[in-house]
C-alpha cells in the first residue's frame, strides 16, 4: 500500500485544528496566531478565510444548532455563522497567561479541550513553561469542567468506538495517555501511557501533537518538529507505520473524503526564519494524503 501526499492549500502561517465536515465535504480548520478560520470546499477546491480578531483561534467545530463553537485564546465563544462572522464569548475559561489549544467533540456531542501557557513568541517546544496547562469539557449547557491540571501542552485526543477509552496527548513530556471513558458522565479514570515519545521504542518523532484514531482503533498522530505522521498500535505502544511530509512543523491530521479515507494533515510556518521557509517552502501547507487503506469515521458536532 502506497501513499500519495497531495498539498491542497499552501500558506498557512500555523495550521490546526482541522475537523472534516461530512454533510458539506469541507474542511475546517484554523490559522491560529493570525485568528483566521479557513473552510476548504474538497468539491471545488476553493479555501476561503474568516478572521475572527486579535485572539487566538484552535477551535472551529460545528454547533448541532447552527454555526460554530470557537475559541479565542482564553474563552470558547460562539461563531454565529460563517457569513456574519459574528463572535460571542459563552465562558472564560484561562487565566490571561495561557491559551486555548486542540479540543474535540466526543460521541454524546460534548466539547474537550486543552490549554497551555501562551506561545506565541515561543520558538521551541522545549522551552514552554510546564504544567500551567488544563483539561476540560463543555457540556451542552455551558457548564465547563475541569478533568486535569499540570498539563504543559495539552494537544490531540479520541475515543474508541465504543466510547471506553479517551486518548489524550501531552506534547511536552510526550505522552501518549489512555483514560477509561465514562460517556454519561462525562469523566475519565484510570490514567495510564500507551505511547512515549521520549522512549527508545518511538525515537527521531518530535512531539506528539495532534491525533486521530482509525476503524481499526489505531492512532495517527502528527509529529511536530519531525515531519511524520506516524500510526501506532495503542496496545504494544509501538509504530506501526510512518509518512514523510515536506516539512518538518506538522501539527494536526483528522480522516476525511467521501468514505473518510484521505488523512487532512495540518503544519505551520509560525516563527521560522525566511531562509528555513526557503528551504522547505511546502512549510504551512494543508495536506491531503491518500491510499493509506485506511479509514477514520465521521467527526462528532457540539450539542450545545
Ligand atoms: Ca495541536
Amino acid at each position: 500500500m502506497s501513499e500519495k501526499i497531495e498539498v491542497v492549500v499552501k500558506n498557512i502561517q500555523h495550521g490546526e485544528g482541522p475537523h472534516w465536515d461530512d454533510t458539506t465535504q469541507c474542511l475546517y480548520y484554523v490559522d491560529y496566531f493570525v485568528n483566521d478560520v479557513h473552510r476548504y470546499n474538497a468539491v471545488t477546491g476553493d479555501d476561503s478565510r474568516l478572521n475572527l480578531g486579535d485572539s487566538s483561534v484552535s477551535i472551529i467545530i460545528p454547533r448541532q444548532k447552527g454555526g460554530f463553537v470557537v475559541s479565542q485564546k482564553t474563552d470558547l465563544a460562539f461563531l454565529d455563522s460563517w457569513d456574519s462572522g459574528k463572535v460571542t464569548s459563552i465562558a472564560k475559561v484561562e487565566a490571561d497567561a495561557n491559551m486555548i489549544n486542540d479540543g474535540k467533540v466526543d460521541a454524546s456531542g460534548r466539547l474537550w479541550f486543552g490549554s497551555c501557557v501562551c506561545g506565541k513568541d515561543i520558538h521551541e517546544p522545549e522551552d514552554w513553561p510546564k504544567h500551567q496547562g488544563s483539561l476540560y469539557s463543555l457540556d451542552a449547557d455551558g457548564s465547563v469542567k475541569k478533568h486535569i491540571s499540570n498539563i504543559s501542552i495539552s494537544n490531540g485526543m479520541d475515543w474508541t468506538d465504543d466510547n471506553s477509552v479517551m486518548y489524550y496527548i501531552d506534547s511536552i513530556p510526550r505522552q501518549v495517555w489512555a483514560f477509561d471513558f465514562d460517556i454519561t458522565a462525562g469523566t475519565i479514570s484510570n490514567q495510564r501511557t500507551v505511547a512515549d515519545f521520549s522512549s527508545t521504542e518511538i525515537q527521531d518523532m518530535g512531539y506528539a501533537d495532534g491525533m486521530a484514531i482509525d476503524t481499526e482503533g489505531k492512532l495517527w498522530m502528527t509529529c511536530f518538529n519531525a515531519g511524520k505522521v506516524v500510526r501506532i498500535d495503542p496496545e504494544t505502544g509501538t509504530v506501526m507505520r510512518t509518512v514523510k511530509f515536506p516539512c518538518e512543523k506538522i501539527t494536526s491530521c483528522c480522516f476525511g473524503g467521501a468514505d473518510f479515507t484521505d488523512l487532512y494533515v495540518t503544519s505551520s510556518q509560525y516563527l521560522m526564519t525566511p531562509a528555513q521557509v526557503e528551504k522547505t517552502p511546502l512549510a504551512g501547507s494543508i495536506f491531503k494524503v491518500t491510499g493509506l487503506g485506511v479509514r477514520g469515521r465521521k467527526a462528532n458536532t457540539f450539542s450545545g
